[in-house]
């Protein structure tokens, strides 16, 4: 008999009933170090009280109103992300693969007013993950996603995730932009080089072609700077944010440029509860949390202080782990053994931590972790290594 949740997941056996900071409570009692932070959602921790505070505060008033009126929250939320980014307009999302959606619909409707409507390929890259919208697997392409999905979205272009010349030879008259998570999240932490951020910026110059960043898990302070792309000094066209934006609360955004977001006119798109009152509360207090100078170099110095210790961690278990990758608080663990078994030998010893694609254990806990958490962190990790013999 089918179970009344549909079986997507296999899920483990873990039922949380509390959270505090980057601690989880299991029903039984049990503390959990949670790295995975409801994958890379939970920004500053759990149940932060200014967030706790924030949305309580605006349950009492109002929960939701039609983007038919105008919503206080939204507006700010929106002209706060204009003044901190590239971007001069925002259009708020539920998830990221709604802002995935509206990415794709973005750089079409872009070309159809330029007078070329002939391009509509947007190039995109073997291991990347967009959500599970029709666009967004469609863009990502990989079998496992889009087997028995079809007819897939036209119009994707995949290519191979480091191959400068295939970019090149796959630009045509047909090609309308270039989408790129700037680190790979469920591809493995895989960080695209600065140097290849900077070479993809230059191509769309060339070609007039629109670049799209897919910042979903890598944006919103995880790297030490606001969004990951500010490391390589460029902008994008179109940028899709979700996960830490709304700490927990189901929030994302489309940020763009003037020039790349002419042609959403009024009436091309909607959302009913994109922007919703109780997002943007919520929203709005992470921004100026995280969005603070301070915080941001907080990030990067402990998460210079956590890769080091993984670096140990690895030197330490060579039979279990490979290397470290990835930027920021934005970490994962190449294994020598399946990763599922790192993953259910960390759950024995009371630390979640969420696999990936290579084989890859994956860390993006909560920005606001301390470094006693970290080194706590690296001590569970050792048993669990230690247990897998
Ligand atoms: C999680 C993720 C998405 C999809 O977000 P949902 O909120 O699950 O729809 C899209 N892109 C990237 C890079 C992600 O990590």
């Amino acid at each position: 008999m089918i179970a009344s949740v549909l079986p997507t997941y296999a899920r483990a056996p873990l039922n949380f009933v509390k959270g505090e900071g980057t601690w989880l409570i299991e029903a039984d009692g049990r503390r959990f170090l949670d790295l995975g932070a409801g994958i890379a959602v939970n920004a500053l921790g759990h149940a932060h009280p200014e967030l706790v505070k924030a949305l309580s505060d605006q349950a009492q008033n109002l929960w939701h109103v039609s983007n038919l009126y105008e919503i206080p929250n939204q507006q700010r939320l929106a002209d706060q992300l204009v003044s901190l980014t590239f971007a001069d307009t925002v259009f708020f999302t539920n998830s990221g693969t709604e802002s995935c959606e509206l990415a794709v619909k973005m750089a079409r409707k872009y070309w159809y007013e330029k007078g070329q409507p002939e391009r509509v390929e947007i190039i995109t890259f073997e291991g990347s993950f967009h959500g599970r919208s029709s666009a967004g697997i469609a863009a990502a392409g990989s079998e496992k996603m889009t087997k028995g999905f079809g007819p897939l979205l036209p119009g994707f272009v995949h290519l191979k995730w480091n191959d400068h010349d295939a970019i090149k030879a796959a630009i045509s008259d047909q090609t309308a932009a270039i989408m790129i998570e700037p680190i790979q999240g469920e591809g493995g932490i895989r960080p695209v080089p600065e140097q290849c951020l900077k070479g993809l910026r230059d191509l769309c110059d060339e070609h007039g072609l629109l670049l799209i960043f897919d910042e979903v898990q890598c944006g919103v302070g995880r790297t030490g700077k606001l969004f990951a792309h500010e490391w390589a000094g460029i902008d994008p066209d179109i940028m899709m944010v979700a996960k830490g934006i709304g700490g927990g609360f189901p929030l994302g955004a489309v940020l763009a440029s003037e020039d790349a977001a002419f042609g959403m006119t009024a009436g091309t798109h909607g959302s009913t509860y994109g922007g919703n009152p109780l997002g943007c509360a919520v929203g709005n207090k992470v921004l100026e949390l995280v969005g603070d100078a301070a915080f941001l170099d907080e990030v990067a110095e402990k998460a210079a202080y956590f890769k080091a210790g993984l670096e140990a961690l690895v030197a330490r278990h060579p039979n279990t782990f490979k290397s470290v990758r990835g930027k920021g608080l934005m970490m994962g663990l190449e294994c020598a053994v399946p990763n599922m078994d790192v993953v259910n030998a960390g759950y024995d010893a009371l630390i979640l931590t969420v696999p990936a694609g290579g084989n890859v254990v994956r860390f993006v806990p909560a920005l606001t972790i301390t470094k006693e958490d970290i080194d706590e962190a690296l001590a569970r990790l050792s048993s669990a290594a230690q247990s897998l013999g």
